[in-house]
Order: structure tokens, then C-alpha cells, then sequence
């Protein structure tokens, strides 16, 4: 078994089998089995088992928060947020099922019709990280789901007890065996026999970049379709023209969200000269106020980091940027309530050439930049590998729809720091990776189109 730990206090929370590669292939098995009943379901069908796992999900859901408290750290309010978050998917893709239209083209000979459907592509799988342990596998599994896909999943093993609990009433819901299967073990076997197997015809993964391109990689030889949600180094460009206050309030809630352990975390913070002083003190204000405590009770605190990696990777940022010339205006260091906690950390007038200039810190740290000109931030933004969501803070209609227009990334949010809904297509560009999650774009992953020629209408 595995044994899975509350980053707070290193105690047991659980435990999750560690499947053998024969439990893993039989699981693969039971999928693709699973696949030509499922996906000759009627859509209103589908649709309904989802709503109704929906509804079971919907009535648990504290308990669902109180555990992902315990998996994963997050404070009890943002695992509500998340459950709320993920139930949104199965919501939509519950009615998205009966909206999954084809099209008829105007015929190109007199006596034909042009018809144009779209068909479940086969069995999938996905991959999932720990960040978000209960929205990731909603996202993922209710869109296969609701177009006539099959879908194997493994979790992480960070926080596989929030995946198996959704599986559970899932079955309760009906939705069986084989149409929704889940595997935990060794990642790098249960990887490899995903993307070997011919019957597999789509991954959707969510993680760092570098195991994305090795699962692209080991997907060659069967040519999957793949959706591919990866690493980001988010800039939030903060124009001097804006509202400070309402500035910083995003800010806030867009990186301290999970302690900074968000894709979409703000990486990169940029503030016009005019208001930089000011900003960052306010800020600094606002930092300071928030509690960093494991997060059982309701109001809103900074909780632990995943593991002692994640620790030492964001002190070593830290150290680094100092090393560069950077100065801590708050934090910097561990905080009291455990090994694995980290203060909200400050640093202003930080070089580009600090490492954390270049790395998604995945930690609660907020690195300030100073700029001139708006020529120059959009250039500065877009200097990244990565591209998966930017911010920018305005008033002026002109400018924020040159952010949206010139920057480089899968979205741009502009005076908002929220991103995240069922609706909308989320995703990246450059080594963010490709393919959308969500609304409309998010179900076309998992179809193919099929066009069929009607022809010989008058012999
Ligand atoms: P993170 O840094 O967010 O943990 P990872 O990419 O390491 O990102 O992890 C995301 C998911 O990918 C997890 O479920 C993890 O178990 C899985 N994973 C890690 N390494 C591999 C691998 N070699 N093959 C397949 N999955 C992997």
C-alpha cells in the first residue's frame, strides 16, 4: 500500500493500493471492454449518470474539503472552493453530453449530402498532479465521460484518497466498471504501459513539462491524441494608472492560492516605476496579515507546502535572488507551525538573471520587477518558455486589449486575479503544452470528426 501523509504534521491520512503491472493491465482491459457499450449509450443517458454522480458528490461535499485538507494542505476554505470548482465539470459535461453537434456542408455534387458527426475518439487515460486532487479528476474524467469516452486514471500518489472517494460515487451513481477505472502505483510503470498500449487512444495529462514531453515521447509509436496542461511562469503586469487596493487583492488571491502551488500562480511581478514603492508596501501590508497555519477552520490561511522538495526548492530560490542582489521585504524564511511551512515571501528589485526569474517557484513567494515602458513589459512578459496564462492590471480599454492581443500565453486575465471556471477553454501555449480544458473546446479533445459522403441520392 501506499501510505499517504498530511503535510501539516507528517501523520497518516490513508493509505492507496500500489498496483502490480497485472492489476494495471487488467485495469486497461476493463477500459477498453468498457468502451463500445459506453459510448453507444444514448447521450441524454450519459448525461444523466453524471448529474446523479453529481448530486452524491454535491451532498458529501465537506467531507471531500475536510479530507483534501489532509492530503494536500490547502485550507479548508479553498478545498470548498475546490469542490465547488470541479463539481462545475461534471455539472456542465453532464448537459454538454446531448450538445455534441456535427455539421452538414453544402454538397459539392448534385446528387450528394455532406454530413459531418462527431464520434467518441476510444478508451483514455489521464494523469493527474496533487495540487488540485478532486478538480483535475473532474475536469478530465466528466468530459470524456459525457462524450462517449472511457477513462482510466492515475492520480497522484501525493493525494490519491480525494480521487478514490470520487470513484466510489461514481459507482454509486452507476457509472460502472471499466467506463471509469483508477490505478496508483509506481508512476513511471503505469506511464509506460498508458502510452504503449495500441487500444489507448488519447492521454490527457496535467504536470510538469518535462514528464509531458516524456509521455508525448513514449505516445510516438501509437500516435495518441494528447492534451497536455504543463508547467507556466505567469506575469501580472501592474500598470500605474490602476487601483492599488484592488491590484494587490488580486495579486493575493491569485498566488497564495494552495501556497503558491498553482500552475497559474503569478511567477513573475511586474509594476510600473511611478507606483512601485507604494505598491510593494501595501502589499507588504496585505502579506502580513494572513495567517500561515494548517487550515481546518473556514477563513482563509497559508498552508503547508507538499513535501520537504518543494521546501527546499523555494528556499532555494530565495537564496539565490538574494545572492543576486534582491532584497526580502517580508518573509524568507520557514514559518512556526511545522517543517513544511513558508512565510508569504516578498522580494523587490529582483535581477533577471535570478534562477527564480526562470523557474516556476510553485511556493508562496512574490518576486517584484520594475518596468518603464508598456513596450518593454509586454517584451519582458513574453520572454519565457512557457505560456500559459498572463495578468495584467489597467483601466485603460486600449491597453487591456493590447495585453490580450500582444501577450503570448493560452489566456490572459485582465484586473481579475480568478481564472478557473467549467465554461471557458483553459490551456497553454509554448512549453505549457497544448489542447483546452472546459466548456465547449474542452469536449472537441475527445471526439473525432467524421465526414461521410451521401452520394448516387437520385439513381
Ligand atoms: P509535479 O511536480 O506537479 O508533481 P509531475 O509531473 O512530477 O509534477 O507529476 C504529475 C503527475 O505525473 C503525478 O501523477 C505523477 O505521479 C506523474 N508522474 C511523474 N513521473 C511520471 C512518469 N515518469 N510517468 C508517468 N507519470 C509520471
Amino acid at each position: 500500500m501506499i501510505k499517504v501523509y498530511n503535510p501539516a504534521d507528517g501523520s497518516v491520512v490513508g493509505e492507496a493500493p500500489d498496483m502490480s503491472q497485472t492489476d494495471v493491465l487488467a485495469a486497461i482491459d476493463r477500459t477498453c471492454a468498457a468502451f463500445p457499450a459506453w459510448s453507444k449509450l444514448l447521450a441524454k443517458e450519459r448525461g444523466a449518470k453524471l448529474r446523479r454522480w453529481f448530486e452524491l458528490v454535491s451532498a458529501d461535499r465537506r467531507a471531500f474539503a475536510e479530507l483534501m485538507v489532509k492530503e494536500n494542505g490547502k485550507c479548508l476554505s479553498e478545498a470548498l472552493g475546490e469542490v465547488a470548482y470541479g463539481l462545475g465539470f461534471i455539472e456542465w459535461y453532464a448537459e454538454e453530453s446531448k450538445r455534441v453537434y456535427g455539421d452538414t456542408i453544402p454538397t459539392h455534387a448534385p446528387d450528394a449530402q455532406v454530413i459531418v458527426t462527431k464520434e467518441p475518439v476510444g478508451p483514455t487515460a489521464a494523469i493527474t498532479p496533487w495540487n488540485f486532487p478532486f478538480m483535475m479528476i473532474t475536469r478530465k474524467i466528466a468530459t470524456a465521460l459525457a462524450a462517449g469516452c472511457t477513462m482510466i486514471i492515475k492520480p497522484s500518489e501525493e493525494t490519491p484518497l480525494t480521487a478514490y472517494k470520487l470513484l466510489a460515487y461514481a459507482r454509486e451513481a452507476g457509472i460502472p466498471e471499466g467506463v471509469f477505472e483508477m490505478v496508483t502505483g509506481d508512476p513511471k510503470a503505469i506511464g509506460e504501459a498508458f502510452t504503449g498500449d495500441p487500444r489507448i487512444q488519447k492521454i490527457s495529462f496535467t504536470g510538469s513539462t518535462n514528464v509531458g514531453k516524456l509521455l508525448a515521447r513514449n505516445s510516438a509509436d501509437t500516435l495518441k491524441k494528447m492534451t497536455m496542461e504543463l508547467g507556466g511562469n505567469a506575469p501580472f503586469i501592474v500598470f500605474d494608472d490602476v487601483d492599488i487596493d484592488h491590484a494587490v487583492a488580486g495579486l493575493v488571491a491569485a498566488k497564495l492560492r494552495n501556497s503558491g502551488q498553482v500552475c497559474i500562480s503569478p511567477n513573475r511581478i511586474y509594476v510600473q516605476d511611478a507606483i512601485y514603492d507604494t505598491f510593494a508596501a501595501t502589499l507588504k501590508v496585505a502579506i502580513e496579515t494572513i495567517r500561515v497555519e494548517q487550515g481546518l477552520q473556514e477563513d482563509f490561511v497559508v498552508g503547508p507546502l507538499i513535501n520537504q522538495s518543494a521546501v527546499n526548492k523555494v528556499d532555494a530560490l530565495v537564496a539565490d535572488a538574494v545572492k543576486h542582489g534582491a532584497t526580502v521585504l517580508s518573509g524568507g524564511e520557514l514559518a512556526k507551525p511545522g517543517s513544511l511551512f513558508y512565510k508569504p515571501t516578498i522580494l523587490t528589485d529582483v535581477p533577471d538573471d535570478a534562477q527564480v526569474r526562470h523557474t516556476e517557484i510553485f511556493g508562496p513567494v512574490l518576486p517584484l520587477y520594475r518596468f518603464d515602458t508598456e513596450e518593454e513589459v509586454v517584451r519582458r512578459a513574453n520572454d519565457s518558455e512557457y505560456g500559459l496564462v498572463a495578468y495584467a492590471f489597467t483601466p485603460d480599454l486600449g491597453r487591456a486589449f493590447r495585453m490580450s492581443r500582444d501577450i503570448k500565453a493560452g489566456m490572459v486575465v485582465v484586473n481579475s486575479g480568478s481564472v478557473g471556471t467549467e465554461s471557458v477553454p483553459f490551456g497553454g501555449v509554448k512549453q505549457s503544452g497544448y489542447g483546452r480544458e472546459g466548456g465547449y473546446y474542452g469536449i472537441q479533445e475527445y471526439v473525432s470528426v467524421k465526414y461521410t459522403l451521401m452520394a448516387g441520392l437520385d439513381r
